[in-house]
């Protein structure tokens, strides 16, 4: 049973979580191409490893939470809000 740390509620169970997307893109300036925002709406990476999300304590306080998560283990290295800065591990995650 895998939990996440929100860093509003304490560790919970995933269940309590729905995932919402990535959180590493970011958002191109107003007067960047359409290409540009094409890429930002529809293009995503599918990364084996480590990944920065976006999950919704949708059963508790509703809060955005940023995940750093490792999508082939669904290890959980580290959780915090949505302006923190995550870093990830070097190392592809224990077996
Ligand atoms: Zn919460």
């Amino acid at each position: 049973m895998h939990q996440i740390n929100c860093p509003w509620c304490g560790k919970r169970d995933e269940a309590e979580f729905q995932y919402q997307g990535d959180a590493s893109v970011t958002r191109p300036k107003p007067n960047a191409s359409e290409e540009a925002f094409f890429n930002y709406v529809y293009m995503r990476e599918n990364p084996k490893g480590w990944h920065t999300e976006w999950w919704h304590h949708v059963s508790g306080c509703r809060q955005w939470v940023k995940v750093v998560r490792n999508t082939a283990t669904h290890e959980v290295h580290t959780t915090g809000k949505p302006h923190d800065k995550l870093s990830k591990p070097k190392a592809g995650g224990r077996k």
